[in-house]
């Protein structure tokens, strides 16, 4: 049975960590603030939304939320970004998306100024990440390198295989790796025989947004599996991994819910602890 690696847990051990360094932060005239901009009425982007609010209040960051119509034109939320730039209370911006249909993300996500970029979505970070230098690491990724760090799981010359190349998740967690020494591969929904990578990855990573897609013989025995996936079956919340099968022959595990997206939440905090602490200098 694999160990089961809990970001539940480390999510609140974290918690407790950010509370007392935002507490010392304020004694030297540092405040951490988060902006969350959200246009249109999405139901999972407004849980998404309120789920980071709750977090700030908990840690004791200064937030707000900007909601914007679904109807709002591109030149009016680039300018809402400007004036969040600007503003000096606001160490930290996130645009969530999706956005409407008619507005264009990559542009809007430019506006935004690197260094207050804490979902780490900006070319200018994404460059960073890539050559290898210190910028704003996504927030999904980085909760997923946490938890192999926590874990105490040596990655050097590891083979690790990420099943998914969006930006958001895939292409950052495959160059984490790569800057940590794994052997690494991206999968996508053209890979030829899926299978055949998956079965030789010490580290398996699931970011493809199906339901209990890796099935345990695509697993090789003790290998770290990391499900990213969230995805809603009969109400149910579940991963991108079929966990009562995967449990049985991987060495660890993270659970839907419980794990990767509790982490999330976290590393986005770090973010803007981070980001706060950079302007401050
Ligand atoms: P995405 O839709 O942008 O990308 C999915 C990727 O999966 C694509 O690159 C695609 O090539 C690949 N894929 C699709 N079908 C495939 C197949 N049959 N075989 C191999 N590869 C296939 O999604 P995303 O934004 O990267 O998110 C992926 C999943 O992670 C989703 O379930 C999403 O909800 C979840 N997610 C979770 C968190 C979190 O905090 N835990 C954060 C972001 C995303």
């Amino acid at each position: 049975m694999a160990i089961v690696l809990s970001g539940k847990e480390l999510s609140e051990q974290l918690t407790q960590e950010q509370k007392k360094r935002v507490e010392e932060l304020a004694k030297q005239g540092i405040y951490p603030g988060l902006a969350v901009v959200l246009v249109g009425e999405d139901p999972a982007s407004q849980i998404y939304v309120r789920n980071k609010g709750i977090a700030c209040e908990t840690i004791g960051i200064h937030s707000v939320t900007i909601r914007l119509d679904a109807d709002i034109s591109q030149e009016d939320l680039e300018n809402k970004i400007k004036e969040l730039n600007e503003d000096r209370k606001i160490s930290g911006i996130l645009v969530q998306l999706p956005l409407p249909k008619h507005l264009n993300e990559e542009a809007a996500l430019s506006c935004i100024l690197p260094e207050k970029d804490v979902d780490g979505f900006h070319l200018i970070n994404a460059g960073k990440l890539f050559t290898g230098q210190t910028g704003v690491t996504p927030c999904t990724p980085k909760g997923v390198m946490y938890m192999l760090k926590q874990a105490g799981i040596n990655l050097v010359g590891k083979e690790a295989v990420v099943i998914g190349r969006s930006n958001i998740v895939g292409k950052p967690a495959a160059m984490l790796l790569l800057n940590e020494h794994c052997t690494v591969t991206i999968l996508h929904s053209r890979t030829k025989n899926l299978a055949e990578h998956t079965k030789r990855a010490d580290i398996l990573i699931a970011a493809i947004g199906k339901a209990r897609f890796v099935t345990a013989d695509m697993v090789k025995p003790g290998a770290v599996v990391i499900d990213v996936g969230i995805n809603r079956v009969d109400g149910k919340v579940v991963g991108d991994v079929d966990y009562e099968e995967v449990e049985k022959v991987a060495g660890y595990i993270t659970p839907v819910p419980g794990g990767v997206g509790k982490m999330t939440i976290s590393m986005l905090m770090e973010n803007t602890i981070e980001a706060a602490c950079a302007q401050a200098r």
